[in-house]
């Protein structure tokens, strides 16, 4: 309430012209295939037959990583096949780019309390900020409860959640307020290793180890449907597995640190990131023989050098295609 009533007090400072720019811009830079007149609560039991005719697409919910970017919120990349939404990590203000990408492309599994699952990658931070966000949003109209599998340690993380969220969940359920389902605030766990761990029609979801330093279990998720085949790397260094699960794949997507950016920093930080994520000129040569239809860049580490300079380090051991994400990017 506090940020909605400063957010009146700012605009109602800024001069009528500002004003007049900043609509322009939002209408021609942020066309939506999808306009509600206000915010509206949505709810659906099973996806329509659109959705499920639709083919897989994959989109970009956080680029980021642990340092606080404007332009990008924390790692998460949602793949959507048939009518449901699949979340690779959560980072910090994905959720927020969940409800914008419903919109924007009019998916209607990305809004947030219809979102079914998530794929935990590791338990670092920056890939689980936003767990709660999504368990705790609008969850008392939540039908069926969200499900999420990952490494080692989820149970505790979630059942941590649901001490926190304790006030809200025990006052929604004991008053006169409506709610869809009083055990839908639970998140559903399962704690994986490796190998496939999601099966529904021609979607299959297999886990395997990554080489992310001391931080085990760490997992990379390879996604195949009929029609598209996805790898995601999660945080890892330079990684045999990776390469040998990506071999030909559709679409891979792969964390990466600046060679340039990685020699200005300490002796310390060098060791520490050697260790736990991969070089853009070792990536290159990992797409050089994995040969992906397409390599998509996130979480970069750029350690101050221009963000472009990364995907040149990786041009210089890779010929083929390769692009840097944005949020919201879709593919
Ligand atoms: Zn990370
Ligand atoms: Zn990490």
């Amino acid at each position: 309430m506090t940020g909605t009533l400063n957010r009146i007090i700012a605009l109602a400072l800024l001069p009528v012209a500002v004003l007049t720019i900043t609509a322009c811009q939002r209408t021609a830079e942020e066309p939506f295939a999808k306009v509600v007149p206000s915010a509206i609560i949505e709810v659906r039991d099973e996806p329509t037959q659109a959705e499920l005719d639709k083919e897989t697409q994959v989109v970009m919910l956080g680029t980021g990583n642990p340092v606080p970017d404007a332009h990008r919120a924390g790692p998460s990349i949602a793949v959507i096949h048939k009518g449901e939404a699949y979340l690779f990590d959560i980072g910090a203000g994905a959720i927020q780019n969940a409800v914008t990408a419903r919109y924007q492309y009019d998916i209607p599994s990305l809004y947030p309390s219809q979102i079914c699952c998530v794929f935990l990658t590791h338990l670092h931070s920056d890939h689980t900020m936003d767990y709660a966000e999504l368990a705790y949003t609008l969850w008392w109209r939540r039908r069926k409860p969200l499900f999420a599998w990952g490494p080692r340690g989820l149970e505790q993380m979630t059942q941590g959640m649901v001490e926190m969220m304790a006030a809200d969940t025990a006052l929604r359920r004991s008053g006169v307020q409506p709610v869809q389902n009083p055990k839908a605030h639970k998140v559903n766990v399962t704690e994986i290793g490796e190998g496939i761990v999601f099966q529904k029609d021609d979607l299959t979801i297999e886990a395997f180890a990554v080489n992310h330093g001391e931080i085990k279990p760490a997992y990379g998720y390879k996604i195949t449907t009929a029609d598209m085949s996805i790898v995601i790397s999660g945080d890892t260094a330079y990684s045999e597995k990776v390469l040998e699960k990506s071999r030909g794949v559709d679409l891979l997507f792969h964390e990466v640190i600046s060679d340039s950016g990685l020699a200005g920093a300490t002796e310390f930080w060098q060791n520490y990131h050697k260790s736990s994520h991969t070089l853009a000129s070792d990536l290159g040569k990992l797409a050089s023989e994995a040969r992906p239809g397409l390599l998509v860049l996130y979480h970069g580490l750029f350690y101050g050098v221009p963000e472009a300079v990364i995907v040149d380090e990786v041009r210089t051991t890779y010929d083929g295609e390769v692009v840097l994400a944005d949020d919201l990017d879709i593919f």
